[in-house]
């Protein structure tokens, strides 16, 4: 009777309190859990989502910026159905296959920038991650260089959460008292916030650089980390090309261009994170290349590749370092790889997805309503505390401050990325808090009168909010 197909015999009440009894959410806040327990969602269409009250919502969040297609896709369930009957899985290792895994990596191939054609499915982001990691290694220890196996990654950088990615993620606040990190293996640069620069910089340095000196600091500061724990001990850079969790971080111009170059004078893989930025979110399937004119080793993907109907990752590597780490040898066996790897229903959900985007041509859709959608959230400048409007296309970002002049944020404990997201709510749109920020990433479906509608009921949940801090005195 667990098989609901309707949510009519579903006791709201019930669920909720199983809810709180038994499932521990990931990136729980006990505290607030504890307290309030979860809102249940029931079910999708389109670019909303409904609670077991029915009460509707605008999601723009995308689920987890992964939603790329819109919910209740017919295609994308049948695709899925028709292999979970056909052949629900069958073991990937060594040299056992199946149908929708090889369509799929030879898919990517031909999607994926330069001679990245090489696919190592994973079963999300942080295994993908976890996997490139473990693909440089084997790389360079292959071609006689096993001191190369430190990583240099970004402060505010978000790469993952099992013990190796939650180390690389470079976000202060995801760093528990209560958890250990592997600090003698990573190493974190400064995050390329250009809005913060006057912050991010040690000794307030960046205050008032201009863009162009902003990036030479960084790139300067990267190859001076490299110098300082030695290129011969480095084996790989992560960055995302827009950082998202870290608060949707465009970097400055040139500034992956410029790395990646200092990371390969210096034989150092660089992987491009885009487990957020792929398929579609900034209009094209990759934006690596399209869109930063950068072709790294590695590309890392997940969410957007199946639109979140299936978990699924992948990293996608070149030739060149396919060829290195396959050279002959009778001791070349790549111990890495997990029993979902490549599992056949969500390669075939990733198929589909695929499949429809092209068909309805949605990064050309994201290349017009993507302007339209930043257009619009910058309206949202003249409220007094919202001090920054950034991201690109289908990726964007509200900064909320106390003083646009100083950029000073409210208090820790007005909570206020939260407070709106809260109101936000209230009002039927989903808009994800990050400390001081609101997170706008919505399925690329959006039409204009969707589009509309999240601005205006976001600048509704920014003026309540406003009038709430006005009350307690706070502005
Ligand atoms: N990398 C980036 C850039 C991400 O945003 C995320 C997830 N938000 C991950 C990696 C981890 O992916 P997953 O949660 O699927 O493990």
């Amino acid at each position: 009777h667990l098989a609901i197909a309707s949510l009519d015999q579903v006791d709201p009440k019930d669920i909720w309190q199983k809810d709180k009894d038994h499932f521990v959410h990931p990136w729980t806040h006990f505290d607030s859990f504890k307290k309030d327990g979860s809102l249940v969602m029931g079910r999708a269409e389109g670019a909303y989502v409904y609670d077991l009250s029915g009460k509707r919502y605008l999601d723009g969040i995308g689920g987890l910026w992964c939603v790329n297609i819109g919910y209740g896709r017919r295609e994308i369930a049948e695709a899925i159905s028709a292999q979970a009957l056909r052949m629900a899985f069958y073991n990937p290792f060594v040299d056992t296959t199946n149908v929708p895994a090889a369509e799929l990596a030879a898919k990517l191939a031909s999607l994926a920038p330069g001679d990245l054609n090489k696919v190592f499915f994973t079963c999300g982001g942080s295994t993908a991650n976890d996997t490139a990691v473990r693909i440089a290694h084997y790389y360079h220890a292959k071609r006689g260089k096993k001191s190369k196996k430190q990583i240099i990654s970004r402060i505010d950088a978000y790469h993952g959460s099992t013990y190796l990615t939650g180390s690389i993620t470079g976000r202060p606040a995801d760093r528990s008292p209560y958890l250990h990190f592997v600090d003698d293996l990573v190493h974190h640069v400064s995050s390329p916030n250009f809005y913060r620069a006057h912050e991010v910089l040690p000794n307030g340095v960046g205050k008032g650089m201009t863009e162009e000196q902003f990036c030479d600091y960084l790139i300067e500061e990267l190859e001076a980390k490299i110098l300082e724990v030695g290129p011969d001990n480095i084996a790989v850079f992560f960055a995302e090309p827009v950082m998202g969790a870290g608060g949707v971080i465009v970097p400055p111009k040139g500034y992956h261009k410029r790395s990646l170059e200092v990371c390969h004078r210096h034989d150092i893989l660089y992987v491009s994170d885009e487990v957020v930025t792929a398929f579609g979110r900034l209009g094209h399937f990759f934006a690596s290349e399209a869109v930063f004119g950068i072709v790294p080793d590695m590309i890392v993907t997940a969410k957007g590749l199946t639109s979140g109907y299936q978990p699924l990752g992948a990293v996608i590597f070149s030739d060149r370092v396919y060829e290195a780490m396959s050279a002959e040898d009778p001791d070349g066996w790549f111990t890495n790889g997990y029993t979902y790897s490549g599992h056949p229903v969500a390669c075939a959900a990733g198929l589909a997805n695929i499949a429809l985007m092209e068909r309805e041509d949605l990064n050309g859709h994201v290349q017009k309503m993507g302007p339209y959608l930043e257009q619009q959230l910058n309206t949202l400048l003249e409220l007094p505390i919202v001090g920054n409007v950034r991201g690109h296309k289908f990726m964007m970002c509200v900064e909320n401050v106390m003083d646009k002049t100083t950029r000073e944020h409210f208090p820790d404990a007005v909570n206020i990325g939260k407070r709106i997201s809260d109101h936000c709510e209230k009002l039927g749109l989903i808009v994800r808090p990050l400390g001081a920020l609101n997170v706008i990433s919505p399925p690329l479906t959006l039409s204009k009168e969707e589009v509309d509608e999240l601005v205006s009921l976001l600048r509704q949940g920014i003026e309540a909010t406003m009038a709430d801090l006005k009350a307690e005195g706070h502005y």
